[in-house]
C-alpha cells in the first residue's frame, strides 16, 4: 500500500471500494453480524471498473473488520438506454458507437479509453437517440455498483 501513484492512477475503483466497505460494515453493525463470509457485488457496465484494483482496494480497506477473509464475487450488470421521446432502448455497445461518432474521436494508432470510465454521468449528454435524434435520454440501468448478496453470520 506503498505506491501512492498507483493510488492515485486508481482513485474511481478506490472510492468505490471505500463506499462499499463502509456501507457494509454499517450494514453488518446494524444486523449484528460476526462476520461476512461471502459478498456478491453488482457492478454496472457503464462504471468499466478494473475489477482487480477493486478487489485489491477493498481487501485492503476492509483488512481488520468483520469483512476480512469475505469471499468477494462480483457480477455484472448490463448498461441500458433510453430515449425519453420514442422510447427506444438500447446497449452499452450501441452507446459506445454513437459517442464516438457524437464526439468525433479519432484513434491515432493507440488505445483510447471511454470518457464513461471517467463520468459515467456524460454518457446522456454525448448521446443523441439513434432512432429520432433527441438528446431527451436516461440511463436505465448499469450506472451503479451495488451490493446484491450477502453471506454473514
Ligand atoms: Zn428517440
Amino acid at each position: 500500500m506503498s505506491c501512492s501513484l498507483c493510488r492515485g492512477d486508481h482513485v474511481h475503483e478506490w472510492s468505490l471500494a471505500d463506499a462499499a466497505v463502509r456501507s457494509l460494515l454499517s450494514f453488518g453493525e446494524e444486523k449484528g453480524f460476526k462476520r461476512f463470509i461471502e459478498v456478491e457485488i453488482l457492478v454496472g457496465e457503464i462504471m468499466e471498473i478494473d475489477k482487480e484494483v477493486f478487489k485489491e482496494a477493498f481487501l485492503m480497506l476492509s483488512r481488520g473488520t468483520i469483512l476480512e477473509n469475505a469471499n468477494i464475487i462480483f457480477s455484472e450488470e448490463k448498461a441500458s438506454f433510453r430515449c425519453n421521446s420514442c422510447g427506444n432502448r438500447w446497449d452499452m455497445e450501441k452507446a459506445e458507437e454513437i459517442i464516438e461518432r457524437e464526439v468525433g474521436v479519432e484513434e491515432e494508432g493507440g488505445e483510447m479509453e471511454s470518457p464513461l470510465h471517467f463520468m459515467p454521468e456524460l454518457a446522456c449528454a454525448l448521446m443523441r437517440c439513434p432512432k429520432c435524434g433527441s438528446r431527451d435520454i436516461s440511463v436505465e440501468s448499469g450506472r451503479d455498483l451495488s451490493i446484491k448478496r450477502v453471506v454473514a453470520e
